[in-house]
């Protein structure tokens, strides 16, 4: 079913509305440094955020930057972060990373942050949005979810949204939609049972076309 792209009216009630329900949209990654995030959203792969704080609420005390991780050590590490799934593979890939950015900056550009370590589109992505203020949007489950559900794409996968969504929402948006669409379906837009009674959006979703709410 291929419909009408949404208009420039559409987006402004899109992330108003979504606006209006968070008093604060950032990550939900706690950090302080920029090495710290990185590390976060390294360890965020496969693991939920509340999963990653629980551990990084005791790491974080002792690793701030590179050669911080390289004094601690590849296996001590591993130990520190042992309830994260994948721990051992993301104890070795921040261990060389840490190497990696020594003494050095984190990059901004994309191609750059993908030769790091266990860095893919979506991570390169989440730190040139929360770190360098760049206008992208990385996306993961819950942005293709909502994205789609909202007639912001029409994909069967978070491959394709991120191939088309930066083109799809104005330039006037970009800043937000990230973490906007993140909140959304996390806490109100979710998976299973969405909270569609009372939702700003219902006139637009496709979500209650398709199943008739
Ligand atoms: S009406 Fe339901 S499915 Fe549609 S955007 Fe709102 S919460 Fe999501």
């Amino acid at each position: 079913m291929t419909e009408k792209k949404l208009k420039k009216a559409d987006y402004d009630l899109i992330f108003d509305y979504i606006s209006s329900l968070f008093t604060n949209m950032d990550t939900e990654l706690k950090r302080e440094t920029p090495f710290q995030l990185l590390v976060a959203v390294m360890l965020s792969a496969q693991s939920t955020d509340k999963q990653v704080n629980k551990i990084t609420d005791q790491l974080f005390l002792s690793i701030k930057w590179p050669d911080d991780v390289l004094k601690m050590g590849q296996e001590k590490l591993e130990k520190a972060i042992s309830s994260v799934n994948y721990y051992r593979m993301k104890a070795k890939h921040i261990y060389h990373t840490a190497e990696i950015l020594d003494g050095k900056v984190i990059p901004e550009d994309e191609v750059e942050l993908m030769r790091l370590p266990w860095v893919g589109e979506k991570t390169a992505k989440v730190i040139q949005y929360v770190l360098y203020h760049q206008p992208v949007i990385a996306v993961d489950t819950h942005v293709h979810r909502v994205a789609n559900r909202l007639g912001i794409v029409q994909t069967k996968t978070p491959l394709e949204t991120s191939k088309q969504i930066e083109k799809a929402v104005p330039e006037s948006w970009k800043m937000v939609a990230h973490h906007a669409l993140i909140l959304f379906g996390r806490y109100y837009c979710k998976a299973v049972k969405p909270k569609c009674e009372g939702c700003g959006l219902r006139e637009i979703c496709r979500y209650k076309k398709i199943y008739r709410l």
